[in-house]
């Protein structure tokens, strides 16, 4: 790809009401732009990370028998009223009727328009168990959305859903979504942990969350040595707060911050029960079946990989999310043609080596390129000009480290370039 046809948009003021650096540098960089509160546009900058990030996801889900589908953002009222959320949900659900009269409410969580769709066509307990996914905008009218998409009213979810005969076959996908959310995070290249957690909205028995640390998490959560713990709120609810002191003065457990990026639960009955979803079984009898509910903040993890890889510069993207795994960036092109060409022949080279590269082709000198690269934060730059077409040589700098060397030719053949 080049900047011809990749615009690039870059800023240099900071939006005035930005209170964490992630929001700044995804303004900054051009990767997002408000819409109104809680509410972005997604530049193709911005764009490229949340694909890249779409396809871990997808990737790791499947491979656990999770198969991807799509369903309606706008939900009909009754399928709330069924489940009995429509009158508990409160204001964070968006509500509205259509032309004929009727109640909608935009989705924040897909539940009961998920059981109403498995339902419709089980029958038996042959039948079970079924794993289902989507990755969506969901919407909550959040009484205090703030930093950038990290709490937005508009987001984009993955949410999955599994529906079992009997709580042993919830047990075992359970543990296989805790397997591959671990997998999809480390794949992200993310510090993050596991914790115990509450249910909260949306019930069940067991439910634990994924956390990015970092100091701007809104969450607190108490973690021992190897990360093991639990969400601070929930400690409290259990132990009570005097407990819990006792408990961090014993063990050592430490006090840190997170930014929920995951949330997986056992539903057990709860909606099957409310809705009706009954199969037979092996004696033909009607049993009610057993869900989990497994979710990911995928726009939310775009800020959360900010909060851990940034410096004064910009963004330091991590290998696997980057927007661009290379940017070749020209010196001076527009008045020589022989930096042009030799610039040119690289390219060529990278995109028949299936490299992630983008060429900067701006009429723009040097010292602005590198701003903006650096501010977006690709990890690995090429250089080329006068002396490097001369020598039929490369300069390469490495973004995280800043270091500055000249390299051959066969070093596009080097496997930090490779997907
Ligand atoms: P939070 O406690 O942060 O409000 P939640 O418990 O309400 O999260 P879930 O209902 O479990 O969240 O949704 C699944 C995931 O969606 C969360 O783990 C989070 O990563 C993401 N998410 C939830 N609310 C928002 C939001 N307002 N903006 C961006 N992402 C969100
Ligand atoms: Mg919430």
């Amino acid at each position: 790809m080049k900047t011809s046809d990749f615009p690039i948009f870059t800023v240099k003021n900071e939006p005035s009401d930005s209170e964490v650096t992630s929001h700044k540098l995804m303004i900054k960089s051009g990767m997002i732009r408000k819409v109104s509160s809680g509410q972005y546009n997604w530049l193709p900058l911005g764009y490229r990370v949340l694909e890249k990030i779409k396809n871990i996801i997808r990737e790791e889900l499947n491979s656990i028998g999770c198969r991807e589908i799509l369903m309606p953002i706008v939900q009909p009222s009754e399928l709330w009223r069924e489940s009995g959320r429509w009158d508990k949900y409160g204001p964070e659900l968006l509500r509205f009727k259509d032309r004929h009269d009727r109640e909608f409410c935009f989705g924040p969580t897909f539940e009961e328009v998920v059981t109403d769709l498995i339902r419709q066509d089980l029958s038996s307990y042959k039948q079970l168990p079924i794993n289902v996914f989507q990755i969506s905008t969901k919407f909550r009218d959040e009484i205090r959305p703030r930093f950038g998409v990290m709490r937005a009213r508009e987001f984009i979810m993955k949410d999955a859903y599994s529906f079992h005969t009997d709580s042993k076959s919830l047990d075992d996908t359970y543990n296989k979504y805790k397997n591959a959310y671990n997998e999809i995070f480390k794949r992200l290249m993310l510090d993050f942990t596991m914790v115990d957690a509450d249910s909260g909205n949306i019930g069940g028995s067991e439910s634990h969350e994924f956390h990015v640390i970092a100091d701007t998490g809104e969450d607190e959560i108490l973690l021992d040595e190897s990360l093991n713990g639990m969400n601070t709120e929930i400690a409290i609810k259990k132990f009570n707060e005097t407990d819990v002191k006792k408990i961090i003065e014993k063990t050592g457990m430490k006090l840190k911050k997170g930014i929920e990026v995951g949330h997986i639960f056992k539903l057990g009955k709860k909606y099957s029960e409310a809705m009706n979803v009954r199969v037979s079984d092996k004696d033909s009898k009607l049993k009610t079946v057993h869900m989990g509910c497994y979710g990911i903040g995928v726009s939310r993890i775009v800020a959360a990989a900010i909060e851990q890889n940034y410096d004064e510069k910009g963004i330091v993207w991590t290998d696997s999310i980057s927007p661009f795994k290379v940017v070749l960036i020209d010196i001076d092109s527009q008045k020589n043609e022989d930096i042009k060409n030799y610039s040119e022949k690289i390219y060529s080279n990278l995109i028949s080596k299936n490299i992630d590269v983008i060429y900067d082709d701006r009429d723009l000198n040097l010292g602005k390129k590198l701003t903006d690269w650096e501010l977006i934060g690709v990890p690995n730059m090429l250089i080329v000009g006068n002396k490097e077409t001369e020598k039929e040589k490369l300069t390469y700098k490495n973004r995280a480290t800043d270091e500055k060397e000249e390299v051959p030719l066969n070093f596009l053949d080097d496997k930090r370039f490779k997907n």
